[in-house]
């Protein structure tokens, strides 16, 4: 089973996906947290992709999608995988459903999860991530025990340098101009697509996803 979270940054697909995939035992496929980490290897792929990253730009999508190839055809058949913030374009979407179509294979469901700009900006704010295991934490919504350092690993917790404020606003840009067209794909597309509010607290949006997938 394939499932895509899709929404803007900052509206808590990371955390979600980890609660699904966690409670499902499936495997999360989120091209940022494979991105970072090509970044943090100093890879070719890292270097290609940093500019574009920095800027809040999105990274070509036939590097996205290559990217994305290799990591479906490295896991075991039959895995069950939560994308997050992979289709973000309809390019990469239609790329997916090719993929998918040679392995004999659709995207089942989406969950779109929405916020209003004003929340998003909010939560990135504070928003403090984990570079060695990609655990995300909210110096105000969801604070690690100690301060600026990661509950599960106790590596220091980053803000993210595309979390700057000016960096934010463009990627919200970028949302709403190159990646809602994706959620009009999947609706134009035999995947059901469900929205859920994520305004809502992190339990409240979690039970709206299980409900609305009815697969946990
Ligand atoms: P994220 O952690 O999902 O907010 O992604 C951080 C950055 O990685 C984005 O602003 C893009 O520069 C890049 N990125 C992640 N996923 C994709 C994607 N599917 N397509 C293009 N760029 C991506």
């Amino acid at each position: 089973m394939y499932v895509i979270l899709l929404g803007p940054p900052g509206v808590g697909k990371g955390t979600q996906g980890v609660l699904l995939a966690e409670g499902l035992g499936w495997e999360r496929l989120v091209t940022g947290d494979l991105l970072r980490q090509a970044r943090a290897e100093g890879t070719d792929l890292g270097r290609e992709t940093q500019r574009f990253m920095d800027a809040g730009e999105l990274v070509p999508d036939n590097v996205v999608i290559g990217m994305v190839k290799e990591r479906l055809a490295a896991l075991p058949g039959g895995t069950g995988v939560v994308f997050d913030g992979f289709p973000r374009t309809s390019a990469q979407a239609s790329g997916l459903s090719m993929m998918l179509t040679a392995l004999g294979m659709k995207i089942d469901q989406v969950v779109v999860l929405e916020a209003e700009d004003a929340s998003l900006v909010q939560r990135i704010a504070g928003r403090r991530s984990c570079p060695s295991c990609g655990a995300v934490f909210n110096v105000v919504l969801a604070p690690p025990v100690e301060d600026g350092v990661c509950d599960k690993d106790g590596s220091a917790l980053q803000h993210r340098t595309d979390d700057a404020p000016d960096t934010v606003q463009h990627r919200l840009d970028v949302y709403r101009t190159q990646t809602t067209p994706v959620i009009d794909y999947y609706e134009a597309s035999r995947a059901t697509v469900h929205h859920v509010d994520g305004e809502q607290g992190v339990d409240d949006v979690q039970t709206a996803v299980v409900s609305a997938l009815s697969i946990a």
